[in-house]
């Protein structure tokens, strides 16, 4: 099975996660990417910038409009963050799913959000959430590209049936 297949027969797809500067700030990066590990997941890139005001305001465009957007882009400029990227099956579904919900408190425990945060103006995390808003989000981020590799095969077969 070439990789090629392999990755769109079992559905794979990218996201973009991002620990936002109070989860940078309060020591949860670790934390955030073990939850991604641990279910199986692939990491294909990981960085630790201070974005520009411009870089943000290009990543929520979609939200320019509400009023809290100043508000958001003041919080997401408080510190550094950490972007990275990963891949699996329903990866970007399963990533919104495993971060919860975007307001903490409605958000179920065992989740990122439910177990770490309270308010949603410190929600410590960002997930892309669609396949095409996550492919936008990597090339935003990562525009010098991410890798591109196949795991060991037999490691593959202890997560995936086929
Ligand atoms: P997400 O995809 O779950 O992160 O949620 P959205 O894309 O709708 O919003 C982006 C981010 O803006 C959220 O993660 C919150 O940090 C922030 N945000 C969204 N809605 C509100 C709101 O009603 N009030 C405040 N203060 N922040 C909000
Ligand atoms: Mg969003």
């Amino acid at each position: 099975v070439s990789s090629v297949s392999f990755f769109t027969s079992l559905n794979m797809e990218r996201t973009y996660i991002m620990v936002k500067p109070d989860g940078v700030e309060r020591g949860l990066v670790g934390e955030i990417i073990k939850r991604f590990e641990n279910r199986g997941y692939q990491l294909l890139a990981l960085q630790l910038l201070t974005p520009t005001k411009e870089h943000l305001e290009q990543h929520y465009a979609d939200l320019k409009a509400k009023p809290f957007f100043p508000g958001l882009i003041q919080y997401m400029l408080s510190g550094p963050v950490v972007g990275m990227v990963w891949a699996g099956k329903d990866a970007v579904k399963t990533g919104r799913k495993m971060l919860g919900e975007t307001n903490p408190l409605a958000s179920a425990p065992g989740t990122i959000r439910g177990d770490y945060c309270i308010e949603v103006g410190r929600n410590i995390c960002h997930g892309s959430d669609s396949v095409e808003s996550a492919e936008k989000e990597i090339a935003l981020w990562f525009p010098q590209g991410v890798a591109d590799y196949q795991r060991n095969k037999s490691l593959t077969q202890l997560i995936y049936e086929n």
